[in-house]
């Protein structure tokens, strides 16, 4: 099976981009983000404080995440109820971030992502795919941009869907996240050695799928020389 790992912060395009290229190659497109934002949903909604390591932990057994590829790409399911849309708020953002610092978090959705690069051709984005889940994966990417040229597209993408944060809000919230991701100590968000970086600052949506890809086939090319 052939697995390309995309890491890098919040708002870089790593899910458009990932599911553009993920069309392109014919793979599975696995956005690791919308796990954790599942859980962070499912904690706001029972009412428990996200930082409290214990009582979410406590959570996790009722918690049952599917994930069902469609045409339109992934679509996450809790408990039976499809909260792609839910999962994708400033709250759930937040809480996304907060609960992915818990280690039993992280430990209880390791497999789930694992198994399914091993049945698939997979593109996999997230924070740790690289570093943590898929240590040997085929291709490793850390994409990443500027905090402003994020909060732009981020701000532009939420004004689109009629939500209503400032600009200077989305930038913060950028800011908090990229804080939060690079110092926790379960699995912090890093490049790793044998990935690529790649910045989009200057480049718009199809200039970087179009590097990418580019970079990709070599990297899938030069593994199949090899092996
Ligand atoms: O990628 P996305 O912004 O949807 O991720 C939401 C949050 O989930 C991130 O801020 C990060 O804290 C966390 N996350 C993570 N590891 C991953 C993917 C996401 O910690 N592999």
């Amino acid at each position: 099976m052939i697995s390309v790992a995309i890491d890098g912060p919040a708002g870089a395009g790593k899910s458009t981009i990932s599911r553009r290229l993920a069309d392109c190659l014919g793979f599975l497109h696995v956005d690791t983000g919308a796990l954790y934002r599942t859980i962070g949903l499912y904690a706001l909604r029972r009412g428990i404080p996200t930082k409290d390591c214990a009582a979410v932990t406590a959570l996790l057994p009722e918690v049952k995440i599917d994930l069902a590829f469609t045409g339109e790409g992934q679509r996450v399911l809790l408990l039976g109820e499809d909260v792609s849309e839910a999962i994708r708020s400033p709250e759930a953002s937040m809480a996304a971030s907060d609960v992915s610092a818990i280690p039993e978090v992280r430990a209880f959705l390791l497999e789930l992502q694992r198994d399914l690069a091993r049945e698939h051709d997979v593109i996999m984005d997230g924070r740790d795919i690289g570093t943590v889940v898929l240590p040997q994966a085929t291709v490793k990417i850390f994409l990443t941009a500027s905090p402003e040229a994020r909060a732009r597209r981020r701000f532009l993408e939420q004004q689109k869907k009629g939500m209503e944060e400032s600009y200077e809000e989305v930038l913060e919230d950028i800011r908090q996240r990229d804080y939060n991701d690079s110092h926790r100590a379960a699995a912090p968000m890093r490049q790793a050695e044998d990935a690529w970086r790649c910045d989009t600052s200057e480049l718009d949506f199809e200039q970087s799928v179009s590097v990418i890809a580019e970079h990709i086939r070599e990297q899938i090319g030069n593994a199949e020389k090899e092996g």
